[in-house]
């Protein structure tokens, strides 16, 4: 596979994401109900299962022109989006990486994020089905791309590593980061959770994000994860200040400018709001894994 070209390895990239997208749809839906992934695709309105032709990734979607075939209800957009969205991740990470495991590793990532934000994002739901297995996963991986940021490991741990029979230094440098990654995230958003729930009374937020943040970690090692909290902090913290003043501007409409009451019925709302925080991490973590290294280092530049 070395000899092919870029690009056409590029093309082939993405036809592969296509299908996996395409798969990643039948994902988002059934996971978070705990269907199974067995079975034909079914319309969402009618169960009529959907004929082989127009299963085709995007083309399928563009040739029922958005509508079931047999009742004729409009079928989202974003199915379609999906599967591009799959198709152009798989191939910037053959661009980026080539046919390599470090393009594998990034491409099963994304595919992941990607699900999991969909379905974060529909029902406020990130299914063990996705995390725990990402979380593996992860660690797997961490011993055939070497988890970055494993110098501070070396120096503190590394002699324990002499120890053992035969080479070992490398792959369990990048496992022992990969660890430490997902035990700084989930430990992190667990804490935030459980001050959340001292403070306000109520689940801020669940046990999904804290295995959303093991998977990332496990993939990303400890720098990128960190970076991924902090960006995703600030994203969800926006997000909410953007909820609370869009309901606070529709109360003062409805109560004609009365802010006390206003106020009092918009603080109602947003104590039942729930902000999908798994969309806000799983965007920032992709950030992260493409930009992150970038951004350190423009960020060091400052200082010298
Ligand atoms: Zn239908």
């Amino acid at each position: 596979m070395t000899d092919i070209a870029p690009e056409a390895a590029a093309v082939l990239a993405f036809i592969l994401g296509l299908a996996f997208g395409s798969f990643l749809n039948v994902c988002i839906y059934r996971l978070p109900r705990g269907k199974s992934l067995l079975g034909r695709s079914r319309c969402p309105n009618c169960d009529q299962p959907v004929r082989p032709y127009f299963n085709v990734p995007v083309v399928g979607w563009m040739m029922i022109r958005g509508k079931c075939s047999e009742c004729r209800n409009p079928i989202s957009v974003r199915y379609a989006i999906v599967e591009a969205l799959i198709g152009v991740l798989f191939a910037v990470c053959v661009l980026k990486y080539g046919v390599t495991l470090v393009a594998v590793k990034f491409a099963v990532f994304g595919f992941l994020i990607v699900g999991l934000v969909f379905t974060d994002y529909d029902l406020h739901l990130l299914p063990d089905a996705m995390t725990l297995p990402g979380f593996v996963i992860g660690l797997i991986f961490s011993f055939f791309v070497p988890v970055g940021g494993t110098g501070f490991l070396e120096r503190r741990w590394g002699y324990w590593f002499e120890f053992l029979p035969f080479d070992y230094r490398a792959p369990g440098m990048s496992l022992l980061a990969a660890v430490l990654g997902a035990a700084v995230g989930a430990f992190f958003i667990w804490g935030v959770g459980e001050a959340y729930k001292r403070v306000r009374g109520i689940e801020g937020m669940g046990l999904g994000d804290v295995k959303l943040m093991a998977m990332v970690g496990a993939f990303l090692g400890v720098k990128l994860t960190v970076l991924t909290l902090v960006f995703g902090s600030v994203a969800g913290s926006l997000a909410g200040v953007a909820a609370m003043v869009t309901v606070f501007s529709k109360r003062v409409q409805r109560y004609s400018g009365q802010s006390a009451r206003a106020w009092a019925s918009a603080k109602l709302v947003l104590r039942h709001y729930e902000m999908p925080f798994g969309v806000f991490l799983g965007v920032m973590a992709l950030v992260s894994q493409w930009y992150g290294d970038r951004m350190f280092a423009w960020y060091l530049a400052l200082y010298q």
